[in-house]
């Protein structure tokens, strides 16, 4: 077999293409290869798909291939133009690359096959390829992968924000509880972006009328969002979210008396725990606190966290309320001044603290989501830009199915 026969079989490459020319440069450690068509070669109409086009004019183009061996290999072909007659002058598709893109889609699919696993600037060193037109490619398959989504049964849906960039910017995360995945996320955290969510799910097949369950944790913005945007929702504030309100009460009481009392130096992980994770030594702890300091604010505060904690193994809404309204009663007159901020939170979000145990929902999908963005973001040592952020988000925890796309 020729040599030329031996690479237009490894790439795919079929009538009436072949492959013309073979250029290795040692020295510069290139690999060329000329493609061309043969005489009186016919294509289809890129836009139509009529059959048996004959080239009308051609243009040269080149692609970026998979290295052949250490190297850097280009593909090259001029390009016919053809005219079928009904849709004008039209550039025809190559079988190796998709329209307009400078690489081969072997190539992309090989960046794809990276781009979740290391950061763009370990793929591009590995590639040989400035990051940014790298970046152009990986934006262009999940922007391709999301279009052929199909949202039309998601009915549940949890809402979070993550840090972008230095903690100053954010991006909000909407993803589908059932499935799960990431459904949508845009920068900002405001109450727009619940809007923009319910557009995109528009824009899949879905219906923001049918999502039943949001959970979220009170972000004011979020609230408003969800009220205006998805109207058929029932809010549900996420357990951990509800609970970090009290711990925080806890925390803000013990700091505030850590002088008075040096007891409570060092003991800050002992008192913001649950009963069940506490060592012996640190539930005897808290006991002695509650029995032999009544007056220590923090020790009271200690006592209402444990039974809010308690709140979660109601068995149902009804319970669970009549159980939050004795405890609300206890914080208000517990003269904690923590404790009473807490108890008034609770108050202003009733119904959406309760809805748990009608729904059962929470966002731990969205903090194990979370975690992976900002591993990834870390080891990228941060990304050039918020949207490469969200394609990232995509790429790791949206479900692309990239079937639909050019890399099938
Ligand atoms: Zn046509």
């Amino acid at each position: 077999m020729e040599t030329n026969e031996l690479f237009a079989l490894a790439l795919g490459v079929k009538e009436p293409w072949y492959v013309a020319k073979i250029d290795l440069s040692p020295k510069e450690k290139r690999l060329e290869i000329a493609l061309d068509f043969r005489r009186g070669g016919t294509f289809l109409c890129p836009e139509c798909g009529a059959a048996g086009c004959k080239a009308y004019d051609t243009e040269e183009r080149s692609w970026r291939h998979l290295n052949f061996f250490e190297f850097a290999t280009t593909l090259r072909a001029r390009v016919p133009r053809i005219d079928c007659g009904r849709c004008g002058k039209r550039l025809v598709e190559v079988p190796w690359a998709r329209p307009g893109s400078g690489f081969t889609l072997l190539f992309e699919a090989l960046l794809m096959a990276m781009a979740p696993n290391m950061p763009m600037a370990a793929a591009a060193r590995l590639l040989g390829e400035h990051d940014t037109r790298l970046w152009r490619v990986v934006h262009h398959y999940v922007d391709e992968a999301r279009a052929g989504r199909d949202d039309a049964e998601v009915t549940r849906v949890g809402i979070d924000e993550t840090a972008a960039r230095r903690g100053h910017n954010y991006i909000s995360v909407f993803v589908d509880l059932d499935v799960p995945r990431v459904l949508f996320a845009t920068p900002g955290r405001d109450h727009t972006t619940v809007e923009a969510f319910a557009n995109d799910l528009k824009a899949h097949g879905g219906d923001p009328a049918n999502v039943e369950e949001v959970c979220s944790d009170m972000s004011a913005a979020f609230i408003k969002g969800v009220t205006e945007s998805l109207p058929g929702a029932a809010i549900t504030f996420d357990k951990f979210h509800v609970k970090k309100i009290i711990t925080e009460a806890v925390d803000k009481t013990r700091r505030a008396e850590r002088e008075a009392f040096p007891e409570l130096k060092g003991m800050r992980y002992a008192l913001l725990r649950n009963e069940e994770t506490m060592s012996d030594e640190q539930l005897d702890f808290v006991a002695s606190l509650l029995l032999r300091k009544p007056t220590m604010k923090t020790a009271r505060a200690v006592h209402l966290k444990l039974s809010f904690d308690d709140l979660y193994t109601m068995g149902s809404e009804r319970a669970a309320a009549r159980y939050l309204t004795r405890w609300c009663n206890w914080a208000t007159r517990s003269r904690v001044p923590a404790m009473i901020d807490a108890a008034k939170t609770i108050r202003r979000h009733w119904n959406g603290v309760l809805r748990w145990f009608t729904s059962k929902i929470t966002n731990g999908i969205l903090e194990g989501i979370n975690s992976l963005i900002q591993a990834a973001k870390a080891k990228a040592r941060g990304y050039r830009s918020t949207r490469n952020l969200i394609a990232m988000t995509y790429l790791i925890a949206g479900r692309l199915d990239f079937n639909e796309t050019h890399l099938r």
